[in-house]
């Protein structure tokens, strides 16, 4: 395991000045980026979600990837950066995406953009995965940084450094693995499988404007002002859960790395102490089903048996609200083709619907939400 703590320091904009400094404290002067050699060409894997513009909160903000593309340019890296959406990964989507979210400024600052839409079909010893679909972009780099922004989720309940990596897998065989891996508890195991599998070097948290309510692209943008870096992915979305005021335990992926002894069972209090001035006690959480109705193989088989009853009952269901444009977009990203569109606007057949929530992140009015049941809401709050 690696022990050490995240760090995380105060920037209270996207202005360039803020950002350098934030940059700095966080990278340089703690001796993250020392890895760093000349020649090597370093890979950027960014959350790109969905063609947002930067203010939207829902993708990493341009301002940092740039700044950060000077610091390793100095270096004498090459720098390359992208990601993979949801969508079907082609040059004129990337290109779509790339323009949307502003990454112009990255380019200027020395980045290439990637438009490499290989893949190749890659052995792993995961829990989960033997074999998945990884991006070849990633596999020409030297080292990878993984650089997330901090959101609200449908399904995890948070995004972060863990699941930003879910990206690595390209388009829509994103959905398809959704579909494959239904469970919430099975999906967490397969996040886990993929860090294991690509162990990025660095890991960078975009908080300054975070997301909060219908995460991870249609939520709300709150200002936290802070920016969060090290090398262990697990404790640093730890610490990100305890500052948007989300129990740890809520955090199914959390719960399964500790399983795997990747992360510790408890967390170092004093250490979390320092972060306790930013928390927020309103965080608007997702509709994400609690952890503590997942799968859970050390369970006893009576405690099995009554949490997979409670979680049929209690688990969360996405709903259609007014503002449904009948874009059919959640159609093309539905796995489990549980959609159709009926008098102007979608409709779930529930029969078919795995919960995934695809639909949700796909949809672009954000008219399509994450619901938690009546009871769980009792329950959790
Ligand atoms: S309706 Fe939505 S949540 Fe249900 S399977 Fe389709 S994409 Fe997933
Ligand atoms: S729910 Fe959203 S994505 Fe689906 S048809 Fe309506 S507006 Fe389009």
């Amino acid at each position: 395991m690696n022990s050490t703590k995240p760090i995380f320091t105060e920037c209270n904009s996207y202005g360039k000045e803020d950002v350098t400094e934030a940059l700095k404290r966080i990278l340089s002067d703690s001796g993250l980026l020392d890895f760093v050699k000349p020649g090597m060409k370093i890979g950027i894997k960014l959350n790109l979600c969905a063609a947002r513009k930067p203010e939207a909160a829902a993708t990493t903000h341009p301002v940092p990837v740039a700044e950060l593309t000077k610091m390793l340019k100095e270096l004498g890296a090459e720098v390359v950066i992208g990601d993979s959406p949801g969508e079907p990964f082609t040059r004129p989507v990337l290109s779509h995406i790339y323009n949307v979210c502003g990454l112009k400024i990255c380019e200027d600052a020395g980045a290439e953009l990637n438009y490499d839409t290989d893949f190749t079909n890659t052995d792993a010893d995961g829990v989960i995965l033997h074999e998945f679909a990884y991006c070849d972009w990633l596999t020409k780099c030297d080292a990878i940084i993984n650089f997330c922004k901090l959101k609200s989720h449908g399904l995890m309940g948070m995004t972060a450094a863990v699941k930003n990596l879910y990206g690595v897998i390209p388009g829509t065989i994103k959905s398809e693995y959704h579909f494959l891996h239904r469970d919430p508890g099975d999906f967490s195991n397969m996040l886990v499988d993929i860090n294991e599998f690509v162990r990025p070097v660095l890991h960078i948290v975009d908080a300054v404007e975070v997301m909060e309510g219908n995460g991870p692209t249609q939520g709300t943008p709150r200002h936290l002002g802070l920016m969060m870096a090290g090398k262990d992915q697990y404790e640093i979305d730890r610490l990100c859960a305890y500052i948007l005021g989300v129990s740890e335990n809520e955090i199914p992926y959390l719960g399964c790395a500790k399983k795997r002894g990747l992360l510790a069972e408890k967390p170092d209090t004093a250490y979390l102490e320092r972060a306790k001035k930013y928390i927020f006690s309103d965080f608007t959480r997702s509709g994400a089903t609690s952890s503590w109705f997942l799968y859970d193989p050390t369970d006893p088989p009576i405690k099995a048996l009554l949490k997979k009853a409670l979680y049929v009952v209690l688990r969360s269901k996405p709903v259609v609200t007014e503002g449904c444009t009948a874009c059919g977009h959640c159609i093309k990203g539905c796995p489990a083709n549980a959609i159709v569109i009926k008098k102007g606007r979608a409709h779930i057949k529930r029969s078919k619907c795995v919960r995934c929530f695809c639909c949700q992140e796909f949809c672009p009015t954000g008219a399509m939400k994450v619901k938690r049941s009546a009871i769980a809401r009792m329950v959790e709050h």
